[in-house]
This record gives C-alpha cells, structure tokens and sequence, in this order.
C-alpha cells in the first residue's frame, strides 16, 4: 500500500452532508465550478499529493533543510515536486481568477491543502505562507503592488512568507522592534532581525517576497504602531523579473523537533544600507491586515492537525491489521496469534483516531463552508451569521485540532508499540511534526484566551446561542431514529455543559478575567469536543437516510457506528471539562506563582 492514500469517500461526503457543496456550488461566485470539475480536482489531487508529494516526507524529515554557504538547499526532489505543484495550478485554487488563480470555494482548497498536509506537512507549510502573502496583497496592496506580485505569488512562481516574531516578540507581537525609515523616494528602509521564519529563504523558487511587521518612527507604542513593509528578496526589474538582491538574508537555521524540510530561518534586514521594502496598508495599520488573513491562516494551520492525524491513522490501521501478537481474550483467534487489531484495546485507539480525525474534517469543513458564505451569500443578514460563526469557531478549529493532532500521532507511536518508538517505521516522524502546529499561528492557549475572552460574547454572545440552538434542535431530531437513539441523551447532556461553560465562562470574564481565563483551555476543549459530536452525529443522520433510501452501503453503516462510539467514549468527557473550565480556575488561581517548588 502507498504511505498516503486521501481517503477521498470520506472528504467527498463531508462535502455533501456537511458542507452542502451543491449549494455552495449555486453562489453565482462559483458558476464556473461545476461539479464534475470539483470531483476531477479532488481525484488530481489526490493522485499527486501521494505520488508525488508523499514519497518525500521520509526524505525530507532525514536531511532537513541546510544552508550551504549562505544559501538554503531544501532536500532533495522539494524543488521539483514544487515546479510540478505549481505548474499542477494547486497553488491558486481559491485565488481570484483575475490574478491567475482557480477561483474555487475555500472548501475545496481545504480539502486540496488537507491532502497536501498528510502527504508532507513541511512541504505544504511553503504554500500555507504564500497564501497569507497573497491575501494580504490583494486585500491591502496598492494597485502597482498587485501587479507586479500578486499573478507571481498565486502561481507559485515566487514564494510568500510572514515575518511577526522577533526575539523579544511571540506571542507578544506588540514588543517587536523592527524599524522603517523613509527611503525619502517613497519607499522604506528595513533594519531588524525576525526569528523563526517558515521558508523564509530556499532554493525552489526564484524569489522570495517577505510581509514584515515594523515599526515607523513615531509610532505608538504596542499593536497601534506597526505596519506591514512588502520586502522582496530579490528586487524586481522593471519587466517583472528578479533584479538586484536586497538587503535580507537568512543567517542561520532552527534545529527542530519535527518538520526537518521546512527551513525555519533567522532573517537579518538591514545589515548595510536596509532592506527596501514597501508599505502595504496604511501606517500603524499592520494588525488590521493581518486580521484580514487571521481566519484562513488560522484554519489552514488546524487542518495541519488534522492532516498529520489522518495520515498516522492510515499507518496504524495498516500496522494493526498486520501486527500478530497473542491471542483474543475470549479465545475467539483460535491458537494462532491473533492481528492486533482483534484486540479491544487497539480496536479502541483506531476508534478514537478515526472518530476524532472525521469530527475534525467535519468541523473544517463546515467551517470553511461558512468563511465561503460569508463571502459569497446573496443575503446580508446571511453573510454577517456566518462571519460571527466563522469568527467563533476559527479558535476551536485551530486549537482543538492541532491539540488532538498531537494526540493522535501518538496513539499511532502506541498501536506500533516499540517500533512506533524507533524511527524506522516513520510513526515518531508523525508525532515529532504534529507538535508544532499548537504552537505557531497563535499558541493553543492563545486561542483559548481569544475564544473565551472575545468570541463568545460577540453580539451578546449570539453566535454562540445559535450554534447551541442549531445542536439542541438535532439532539430532538434523532430520537426517533433507533439507530441514532443511543446518541441522544449523551449529546444531550454535553450541549448542555458547553451552554453552562459558555455562560459562566462569559460572566466571569466580565468580572475577573484573570481567574476565569485558567478554565479557557478547557472551555476550548469542551467546545470542540461538543460541536465534533454534532457534526458526526448529522452525519450519521444523513448515512441513516441514504441507507433508507436504498443507497447507503458499507461506508454509511461505518459512519452511524462511528458516531456512536463517538457519543459513547468521548462525549461523556464534556461533564469532566466542564468542572475543569469553571471550578478549576479557583484552583489554579489559589496557587500563587511563587508557590511552585
Ligand atoms: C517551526 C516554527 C515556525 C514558525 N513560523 C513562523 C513564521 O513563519 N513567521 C512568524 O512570524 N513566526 C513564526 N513562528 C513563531 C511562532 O508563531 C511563535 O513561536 C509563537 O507565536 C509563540 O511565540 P513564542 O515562541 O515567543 O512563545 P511565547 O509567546 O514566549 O509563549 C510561551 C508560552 O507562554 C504562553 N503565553 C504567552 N503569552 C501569554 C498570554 N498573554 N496569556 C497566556 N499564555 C501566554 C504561550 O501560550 C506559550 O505556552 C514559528 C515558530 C516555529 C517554532
């Protein structure tokens, strides 16, 4: 079997029951978007990122990125796979066809990137970065900067990268130090050193065009005075072609835990004369354009979470089925060893990857959905719901998602036993990547903070009120269904402790925001639990009507019982998070920092 086969029956029905493809496919914004081209992307797609982008993960992870007298060398066959990637149009599927892309809905593109990240995520992360920069032109750029960047950066030409972190600035973007002074043409001069930048230089593209947060003289102080500088590695003549080479340049490389292939650099502007770069926005404006590719960075980077979970659950599901050892407990294997997968234990880690990773795809799924309709919707009073649920639930796809992503490339090292725990099967590669996407994009617990403490009490905290409504409502739905009646009460009783968290948590963040916010993490974590059990369980409401209809089969018996385990093992935890989310905070708040021996 191939390392990485997208399991495209269950992407293809989370499109359908979850996302409602056909009717996205109906916004006049999508009429070119036939459905027979969407099952011809996916299929490509699917074809290219095993054959191609799959075979390099091991590679990639062996050799890493280098630099090689002052030059960074990706690993062997990155570039060319890249040429192929772009030349394939995979970089610009939901870009504006004006700028050359393929103007498909952003679920599509969720779709394409989800199989993109299983297949090599240190890969895919090169792509994740140019689309930030693309959206930050087109939304900010001056009409000469779309011009010249913008056709570059969605075919892939030229890639795109996002420099926020500085030393003494993390999470804490309003501490960076990064200067811009007037060039006195109408340009600027950039001096500073950004840390930890994702491809923030390599040798599969021609150039390299960096979106850099600093600071002008005289700006406020903190979020109000940075800006956004365009800073080309390579200046571009004026036929479009890379000209002069500018004064960036990457000093070293991070030795990471995981994502070898990735060059994460240390970028130095401004050695001599400063680096040239050009404003994009206003002045002091550089948070508000970064705001305005938040929500897709945000989801791209939980999709990560979900693509490395899929990808080590194909790699346990094969070892399990393959693995002898020791025979069934009720004797049922007879003499012979018994595939491990005959044990109850191992069957109940494949259950939870499988059940966590197709919550998970539902979730983006759904959610991307929205981010489209929010765009596209011909309703204004439509589009403005869906941004509120989209703005509600980008933390809990980013933060659920890549904590479980964690978690599950775990299980998958566990199911190997010894040797998930040695590196020649590829299973400690999975965990190793996996444990950087809760970090970077906003840490976890960031998240947390921004779902807790902005999120839930938009509009009086609307968004949220309806989204429970939407749950209970469902919760009525399935009792009269045997086959989904099981799911009820379980799914019941977790809404209900996500609408007691989600009240409490609002309360008590308008009254001691420092207290509260110790139960945020937990809140998040209750919040994904609940609204994955919601999407499973539609899906197995829509797997139920098929198979009534007389066209459901083997995969949609595997998705009522997949959701019933679901709301069997993992639901019930919705009770424990929910103490954790509120009275753990007491806890946490009566253990002083100076305490801690
Ligand atoms: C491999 C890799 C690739 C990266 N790529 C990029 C990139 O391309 N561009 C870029 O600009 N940056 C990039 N980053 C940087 C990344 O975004 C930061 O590492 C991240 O934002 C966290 O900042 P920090 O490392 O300084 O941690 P810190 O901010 O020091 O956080 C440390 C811990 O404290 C917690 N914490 C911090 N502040 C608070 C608070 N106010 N409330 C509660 N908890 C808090 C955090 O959650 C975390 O657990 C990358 C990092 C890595 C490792």
């Amino acid at each position: 079997m191939a390392d990485y086969v997208a399991p495209l029956a269950d992407m293809r029905f989370a499109l359908t029951a979850t996302a409602d493809l056909p009717a996205l496919l109906g916004l006049p914004a999508f009429k070119h978007a036939e459905a027979d081209v969407i099952d011809a992307v996916l299929d490509e797609a699917a074809r290219f990122s095993g054959e191609v982008i799959a075979p390099l993960n091991r590679v990639g992870d062996q050799t890493g990125s280098r630099i090689e007298n002052g030059e960074v060398r990706t690993p062997p066959g990155f570039a060319d796979a890249y040429r192929q990637f772009c030349a394939g149009g995979w970089n610009g599927v939901p870009f504006a066809t004006d700028h050359g892309g393929g103007g498909l809905p952003w679920t599509i593109a969720m779709t394409v990137q989800e199989m993109m990240g299983s297949a090599n995520m240190a890969f895919s992360l090169c792509p994740l970065l140019t689309q930030g920069a693309v959206e930050a032109i087109a939304a900010h750029g001056t009409a000469e900067q779309k011009k010249v960047y913008l056709p570059k950066l969605v075919s892939g030409e030229w890639t795109g990268t996002m420099n926020l972190t500085e030393p003494r600035a993390g999470s804490e973007v309003g501490a960076l130090r990064t200067r811009a002074d007037p060039d006195g043409a109408g340009a600027w001069r950039i001096k500073g050193t950004k840390i930890f930048i994702t491809y923030g230089d390599h040798d599969m593209t021609a150039n390299v065009i960096h979106l850099v947060l600093a600071r002008t003289p005289g700006a406020p102080a903190g979020t109000k005075g940075i800006s956004l500088f365009l800073v080309p590695k390579f200046l571009p003549k004026a036929d479009g072609t890379p000209g002069p080479r500018n004064d960036v340049r990457c000093l070293s490389l991070e030795h990471k835990l995981g994502i070898h292939a990735s060059p994460t650099c240390v970028l130095s502007f401004g050695d001599n004369e400063g680096a040239l770069g050009y404003l994009v926005g206003e002045e002091n404006a550089g948070m508000r354009c970064m705001f305005t590719m938040m929500n897709n960075a945000r989801l791209s980077v939980g999709l990560q979470g979900l693509s490395i979970a899929e990808r080590a659950y194909q790699q346990a599901l094969a070892f399990a089925r393959e693995r002898r050892q020791g025979q069934r407990i009720d004797g049922k294997s007879g003499d012979r060893s018994a595939p491990i997968i005959e044990h109850a234990d191992v069957r109940r880690m494949l259950m939870l990857m499988k059940s966590q990773i197709e919550a998970m795809r539902a979730l983006i799924c759904h959610t991307a959905a929205a981010m489209d309709l929010s765009h596209h919707h011909a309703d204004a009073a439509t589009r403005a719901l869906k941004r509120a649920e989209v703005d509600l639930l980008i933390p809990v796809c980013k933060a659920w998602s890549t904590d479980l992503g964690c978690e599950l490339t775990s299980l998958n090292v566990q199911i190997h036993g010894g040797m998930g725990y040695v590196e020649e099967t590829g299973a400690a590669q999975h965990l190793r990547d996996a444990r950087i996407a809760p970090i970077y994009e906003g840490t976890n617990g960031i998240q947390a903070l921004d779902l807790v403490g902005r999120k839930l009490s938009m509009n009086g905290g609307a968004a949220v009120k309806a989204l429970l409504g939407t749950m209970r409502a469902l919760g009525q739905d399935i009792a009269k269904d045997k086959r989904l009646e099981p799911m009820r009460e379980p799914f019941a009783q977790a809404v209900e402790a996500l609408s007691k968290g989600s009240e409490w948590m609002t309360a008590a963040m308008a009254q001691d925001p420092h207290r509260a916010s110790g139960g945020a993490s937990a809140l998040l974590r209750l919040f994904g639990t609940v609204v994955g059990g919601w999407l499973l369980i539609r899906q197995a409401q829509a797997a139920a009507s098929l198979i009534d209809a007389g066209t459901g089969g083997e995969f949609h018996q595997a998705k009522i019982a997949t959701a019933r385990f679901y709301a069997a093992q993992i639901l019930p935890q919705a009770g424990g998070l929910l103490t954790a989310a509120t009275s753990g905070a007491d806890e946490l708040a009566a253990m002083p920092a100076g305490a801690f021996a």
